[in-house]
């Protein structure tokens, strides 16, 4: 099979499911990719700074305005029932309908929110949007905190944004697709998921500055170095909707009140003797993680962009020590898919995502990506957690229009 065939068969066979659920070819055929953030977490409602880059997995999007019809969505997913095992059934074939003159959350079902609360947030910016129909294809795991819920709202904005002629630059959509989120799903995220998805190129890391959301491409060209980076889901099923989300950014909010700052972003390093002294105990080692993990990103950019990947390990195991000690926010399974992978030979291993579950990270050289991933798989096993999946990931392209002939 020649490179990309695999892909292109995947967007015909999207078109054709397209074709059997609502008639007619799609007008085009979006695709917008997952994310996995190589370093800065929790920095970003901070005002600080994250080093995400862009997956080769994306979800695609068979997209057709029916302008002569009633203003109703009408999506459906190919990925069938229960995505992530969460109860919420976005069965293959089954079409969810929703009136688009009265969008309320409450009408709509949980898994078509991402992409319905995208049409809302163009309607709060006074564009106009007709009756749209939409089949959904993904091949980005679910709640596993490579950002399935971003991809998908990134390749719905940019579909509607080129299909209503909006005019819509891509530093915009980020904020229409991170309102969505924030405001008809209820997720309190930043635009770490979305910038990544919608500003992210091939070969490289997104450095971006949360607080002025200017951004630069990194190089991280892992597969000239013999590098992969593993991805390790725990499927420990994580929801930022949960209360733990909410109660660290109220935490990092009193840490920045208790030092007279407008953001955590704001406090150096310098600082953190007399933070320690201001402080309660708790809300101190929310702010050391933070304060300390801005830092990260910045020797972790200044090590790619001078030594190269394989000289970013020890910010990665930094970072891990950081989230689990200070922050609050590992579980035992990501302990030890840190631990293994470090123990195995890993150049570096850290959780990543918002925490509670999802994913852990390992930088590994290619001949070692096996040994790694056996190591912890026996380490699952042994403990008696659910089996890992383990897949290896390369810096991808960012959201883009595809065609079935690509
Ligand atoms: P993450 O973004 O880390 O993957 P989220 O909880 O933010 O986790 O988003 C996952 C949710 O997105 C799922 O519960 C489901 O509602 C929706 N979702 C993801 N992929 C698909 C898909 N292929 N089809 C239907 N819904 C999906
Ligand atoms: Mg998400």
């Amino acid at each position: 099979m020649k490179p990309g065939e695999k892909d292109a068969a995947s967007l015909e066979q999207l078109s054709a499911g397209f074709a059997t659920l609502f008639g007619g070819r799609p007008d085009g055929i979006w695709a917008a990719p997952g994310r996995v953030n190589l370093m800065g977490e929790h920095t970003d409602y901070n005002e600080g700074f994250v080093l995400p880059f862009a997956l080769r997995n994306s979800a695609r999007v068979a997209v057709a305005l029916r302008p002569s019809g009633p203003a109703r969505l009408r999506v459906a997913s190919l990925q069938g029932a229960d995505p992530a095992g969460t109860g919420q059934t976005a069965l293959a074939g089954e079409i969810a309908e929703v009136d688009l003159d009265r969008l309320e959350p409450a009408d709509v079902v949980p898994w078509a929110r991402y992409l319905a609360g995208v049409i809302w947030a163009l309607q709060q910016r006074g564009h106009h949007v007709p009756g749209v129909d939409v089949l959904l294809d993904s091949d980005v795991p679910s709640g596993a905190g490579l950002s399935s819920s971003a991809a998908i709202e990134c390749a719905v904005a940019l579909a509607l944004d080129e299909l209503l002629d909006a005019g819509i630059d891509r530093e915009e959509l980020v904020l229409v697709c991170q309102q969505a989120e924030n405001d008809f799903v209820g997720a309190p995220t930043g635009i770490l998921d979305q910038s990544a998805s919608l500003l992210g190129t091939a070969g490289h890391a997104l450095f971006l500055d949360c607080r002025s959301r200017l951004s630069r491409q990194v190089p991280l060209d892992l597969a000239a170095e013999s590098l992969v980076l593993l991805v390790i889901d725990t499927k420990v099923v994580h929801a930022h909707e949960s209360g733990g989300y909410k109660d660290l950014v109220a935490a990092c909010a009193r840490g920045a009140a208790g030092l007279g700052v407008p953001a955590l972003r704001d406090v150096g390093l310098e600082r953190l003797v007399e933070a320690a002294e201001v402080l309660d105990a708790a809300t101190f080692a929310r702010v050391r993680h933070i304060v300390t993990e801005n830092q990260r990103v910045l020797d972790t950019v200044a090590a790619l962009e001078t030594g190269g990947p394989r000289t970013i390990g020890p910010f990665l195991d930094a970072s891990h020590a950081s989230m689990r000690d200070d922050f609050g926010i590992s579980c035992v399974e990501l302990d030890a898919a840190v631990e293994a992978a470090q123990q195995a030979g890993a150049f570096g291993a850290r959780m990543t995502g918002g925490g509670f579950g999802g994913s852990a990270i390992a930088l590994v050289d290619v001949a070692a990506a096996e040994a790694v991933g056996t190591a912890v798989r026996e380490r699952f096993a042994a403990e008696g957690y659910r089996p890992p999946d383990i897949f290896a990931v390369q810096p991808g392209a960012g959201a883009r229009r595809r065609t079935t002939q690509a």
